[in-house]
This record gives C-alpha cells, sequence and structure tokens, in this order.
C-alpha cells in the first residue's frame, strides 16, 4: 500500500486521508458540508480483476457508513442525463442510465465511477443537496457541469451561490491528446472561440506535479489537440452561476501517476476504475 508521502500532491483545496488503511482524496471546501471520497487506485474497485464485483461496491458503501443497497449508481453513458434520488424513493432493482445523480437522501450515498473522466461532486450549503456527476469530452460537449446545476435548481431549489464543487482526479492537458473531431465537436455544440481557445492547445501541457506520459508523440500531430478537462468544468460551472471561488479541481492527472491513480487511456480495457461518492448530512437551521 502506497504511503501517503508517496502520493501526488494535489491543489492546495484537496488532501489526502486514510479510509480503511487506504488512500483517498476529499476536497477540503466540501469537507465541512457533506462526507465525500474519491478513491484511488488502492480500492477494490481500482483493480481491474475485482472492479465489478459486489464486494467493491459493498466495501465503498461501508466506508460511507451506509447500507449497501443505499449506495445510488447509475449506468454511465457519456450524456448529460440526469437521475434524481429524492428522500424516502424506493429503491430502483437497476441503475437507471445516467451521468448525473442529484439527491436529498440524507441515508443515500450518491457514486459515479471515472478512469481519466471528470468526476464532479457538488454540495448545497444552504439546503444540504448534493449531486455526482461523470464527464469526459462528450459529457463536457453535453454541457454535464451547467446540466446538473440547473437540476439542483430545478428539483431541490438550490441557488448556484450556494454550491461548492469538488472536480476529482481525472485526464489532463498534460496527456489528453485528442483529434480534431473532438473540437469540432464543440463547436456543433454552440460553444464558443474564446473558450474553445482556452481548452484546446496545440501542444501537451505537462506541470511539476503532472508529466506527460512517456508514449506521447515526441512532436504535435496535425489535426490533434491537447484537451483541458479542468478549465472546461470551471467554465461551464461559472457559466452557470457557480462562483469561481467555490469551484475547486483537483489538478491531478490519472494517467501521469500510474502509482496511484487508475486510467483508461494509460492502461486501456485492464484499467481499474476510481469511485467520487457524497452523501448529504442534515443542514443546521
Ligand atoms: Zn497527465
Amino acid at each position: 500500500m502506497a504511503k501517503p508521502d508517496t502520493l501526488p500532491q494535489p491543489n492546495g483545496s484537496f488532501r489526502w486521508v486514510q479510509v480503511g488503511g487506504r488512500p483517498a482524496l476529499v476536497c477540503r471546501a466540501l469537507e465541512e458540508l457533506a462526507p465525500h471520497l474519491f478513491t484511488t487506485r488502492h480500492w477494490p474497485l481500482g483493480a481491474s480483476r475485482t472492479g465489478d464485483r459486489t464486494e467493491a461496491w459493498d466495501d465503498l458503501a461501508q466506508q460511507m457508513r451506509i447500507e449497501p443497497d443505499r449506495l445510488v449508481r447509475v449506468r454511465q453513458v457519456h450524456r448529460a442525463d440526469v437521475a434524481v434520488r429524492r428522500k424516502d424513493d424506493r429503491i430502483p432493482p437497476d441503475p437507471p442510465q445516467a451521468d448525473i445523480i442529484i439527491s436529498n437522501d440524507p441515508v443515500a450515498a450518491l457514486v459515479v465511477q471515472a478512469a481519466d473522466c471528470v468526476p464532479l461532486l457538488i454540495a448545497d450549503r444552504r439546503t444540504g443537496s448534493v449531486a455526482a456527476a461523470h464527464a469526459g469530452w462528450r459529457g463536457l460537449a453535453a454541457g454535464v457541469p451547467r446540466v446538473t446545476v440547473e437540476a439542483l435548481e430545478r428539483e431541490f431549489g438550490s441557488r448556484p451561490a450556494d454550491l461548492a464543487v469538488a472536480a476529482g482526479p481525472s485526464i489532463g492537458a498534460c496527456c489528453y491528446e485528442v483529434s480534431a473531431d473532438v473540437r469540432r465537436h464543440f463547436e456543433a455544440a454552440g460553444f464558443h472561440g474564446a473558450d474553445l481557445a482556452r481548452w484546446f492547445h496545440t501542444r501537451p501541457q505537462p506541470t511539476a506535479t503532472n508529466p506527460s506520459l512517456p508514449g506521447l508523440p515526441p512532436t504535435p500531430r496535425a489535426e490533434h489537440w491537447y484537451f483541458d478537462c479542468w478549465a472546461a468544468v470551471r467554465d461551464g460551472l461559472a457559466a452557470a452561476g457557480v462562483p469561481r471561488d467555490q469551484i475547486f479541481v483537483a489538478e491531478l492527472c490519472t494517467a501521469s501517476h500510474p502509482g496511484a491513480l487508475c486510467s483508461y487511456r494509460r492502461d486501456g480495457a485492464p484499467a481499474g476504475r476510481m469511485a467520487a461518492t457524497i452523501r448529504k448530512v442534515k443542514v443546521k437551521t
């Protein structure tokens, strides 16, 4: 098991914790509002051989201190459909098809899984409602950040100014080479030139924390871009009215950190998955 001092250093808005003896990431601002976790490769779900097994999900439920049948899962399909879980709702026999879950149920924990895509967790400091969402480039082009905020407003009376959002580990512009079709997809979805100029780079954008994958082409390929999911998430949430100082991005690239994080781009089909999970707590009135 990795010791905390071997884990990559997230943005200062996050910190590593040990949960059941394994490392997980939490967002300092969300900690005050709602129990939540971003798991790592060290969890059962992060191992490809055990990732799809019931035990991996039961383990997660146990760490979130809920019964296993109170873990609200979805079948993720890289779109922007919303599953709404209300207090006292019956539990559906099968997970619905959705990439966004919103809830005001204090005895449920919402969970999405990812291995490069951006996992988003949201807490409403006024109503206590929560959301979990999953967005890769397809989800971002479909407007997942905006759709999630609008769903919280519509279903639970949230105000964007009361939301705090944590974006967990996901592939960064250090590693995420995409084809020109991806950019064209955003253009067709109505995103403007200024946004696209911030999100699509002609060269990889490594940092001291997030080195580029060794396998990247030595020189940038024609008709390809390096996509910055993190900028797209920040801008999408801000456009939906969430104050920028309440948007927290871990800035840890999944592909850059094989020791701690799962990456489909790096490892292909054998990659494990990481969970992002959150539950509501009672809001003091
Ligand atoms: Zn990277």
